[in-house]
């Protein structure tokens, strides 16, 4: 029990609170199985998923990954190098479609926030748009001249947009 938490990256005084023992006390105990955890280092780490060590660094500074620092070297359980990869995945998701985002993409995907770029109305959620809404009506009735100029323009355009519309199916017809 104590090995499988220490090899899940717990720290000594970390077990010693689990388990009601001083982290003095559970160092001596892990000393008697030391072949049971395997503790690699970044750099062995990196080599052995060939990733540069700064992507490490980085998911580090991040809290995404969480290696122990028992003397002034970072340190990683097997189980932790295993989970890494599926770490990264998990927190380069695209937030709108689940897919993986490069890097450079703090967000979404490629498509994603080209579409987003498209169409930023219909790429705001529910509460933005209620948001979105708030704010245009607020604006209309601070605006009350210009907004309802803007209205009949629009007005107007769509009417237009109807008539040529018309107009192209009479053609048709
Ligand atoms: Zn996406």
């Amino acid at each position: 029990m104590l090995i499988r938490e220490r090899s899940k990256g717990k720290t000594l005084r970390q077990l010693g609170q689990m388990f009601g023992r001083s982290h003095e006390r559970v160092r001596k105990v892990l000393a008697k199985y030391p072949s049971r955890v395997t503790l690699l280092s970044e750099n062995s780490v990196a080599v052995k998923l060939g990733y540069p060590v700064w992507w490490l660094t980085k998911l580090r500074k991040e809290s995404i990954i969480n290696p122990i620092k028992p003397g002034g070297r970072w340190l990683y359980s097997e189980e932790q190098v295993r989970l890494i990869a599926a770490l990264i995945a998990e927190a380069r998701k695209c937030q709108q479609c689940s897919k993986p985002r490069p890097a450079g993409y703090p967000r979404f995907c490629r498509e994603c926030s080209q579409y987003r770029r498209k169409h930023k109305y219909e790429s705001l959620s529910l509460e933005a748009k209620a948001k979105h809404a708030k704010r245009c009506l607020a604006w209309q009735k601070a605006n009350q001249e210009k907004a309802k100029k803007l209205l009949s323009r629009a007005h107007r355009k769509s009417q237009a947009e109807q008539g040529r519309g018309a107009m192209i199916a009479d053609d048709r017809s």
